[in-house]
């Protein structure tokens, strides 16, 4: 295998090099923002595409400017960086990518102003995230973080902190992934993913307003129901016991993709199984992402020369 390379103080340097000492703020204090992005790996047309590239840039610079980070490269550079970075380490098949900035101060001192800042980013391969067919998923007894506590537009590695505490608690209980409410008790997401029911061809998900990340993969389903199945989409509250009863039920997520979810809670979902919206939607994903569906390439950024 060639050798993988990260992306570190301005530099190329092999993934095994990249290191950190003990004092970084980041590491500290959890005063990091970061990104997940997937590159898919078309084999028709021997391309590497970076899945939404761009917006998670975007998305890493809005984390930052919430965060007082300075990001010293544009969302352009760190593109460019990316898929230099992707062809350093010869990526022929399907990858994960990590851009981290950080306070990278070795300073003590819990504050944002005053420390300097950096930006990394690895790549690494990376198989499903969440494993069964159709996940059994619980509702967790932890709420996800408001964003009159942390900011969680922004993703923060601090914040993770409640992620891990909701996916280990539903794994240790027997269940797949954990599902989990707002401070006001509606469904706001996985502790991964975002989430999506299908009721009567109608598709729901919580609003931006509900305490959820802001997903890219979100967004992107939502586009596909709308312009390739023609479903209408409503983005608002939803009720834990709407989860119960609804046709279909599935994840989001750059990691997760499109994960169904056959139980909540020991209830079943639907048929137990994936639903035919889920099917059609899980496809059309797969479509873009793998850069066959052309109407959507600008989706896909491609890494190798043409
Ligand atoms: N919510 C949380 C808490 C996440 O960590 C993620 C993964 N980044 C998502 C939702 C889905 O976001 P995206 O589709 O941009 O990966």
């Amino acid at each position: 295998m060639a050798t993988m390379y990260a992306f570190f103080k301005g530099d190329f340097v092999p993934l095994s090099e990249a290191k950190i000492g003990i004092l970084t703020h980041a590491f500290n204090y959890g005063t990091a923002v970061f990104e997940g992005i997937r590159g898919y790996w078309n084999e028709d047309e021997q391309q590497l595409y970076a899945f939404k590239l761009t917006e998670h840039y975007q998305r890493l610079r809005n984390s930052c400017h919430i965060l007082n980070i300075n990001l010293r490269y544009s969302v352009k550079e760190l593109c460019e960086i990316t898929t230099e970075l992707l062809r350093r380490s010869e990526v022929r098949s399907n990858i994960y990518i990590r851009p981290i900035a950080y306070k990278s101060g070795e300073v003590l001192g819990v504050r944002l102003h005053n420390i300097d800042d950096d930006v990394t980013i690895a790549c690494l391969p990376f198989g499903k995230y969440v494993e069964a067919e159709a996940a059994h998923c619980k509702v967790s007894s932890w709420r996800r973080m408001d964003d009159s506590i942390a900011p969680v537009r922004a993703k923060i590695t601090g914040i993770y902190v409640n992620s891990a505490l909701a996916k280990t608690e539903a794994v240790l209980d027997g269940y797949d992934e954990a599902i989990l409410l707002n401070g006001d008790g509606h469904v706001s997401e996985g502790s991964g993913e975002n989430i999506f029911l299908v009721r009567n061809g109608v598709l729901i998900t919580p609003a931006r307003s509900e305490n959820i990340l802001e997903g890219i993969t979100r967004d992107v389903v939502i586009q596909l129901a709308r312009e390739v199945l023609g479903m209408s989409v409503e983005e608002r509250a939803v009720d834990r016991s709407e989860l119960y009863v609804a046709d279909e039920c599935f994840l989001t997520g750059t990691a997760a993709e499109v994960t169904v979810v056959g139980k909540i809670d020991h209830r079943q979902i639907g048929t137990g199984k994936i639903g035919p919206y889920t099917t059609r939607l899980r496809q059309a994903f797969e479509d873009v992402a793998y850069g066959r569906n052309k109407k959507y390439i600008s989706f896909c950024t491609p890494v190798w020369p043409k």
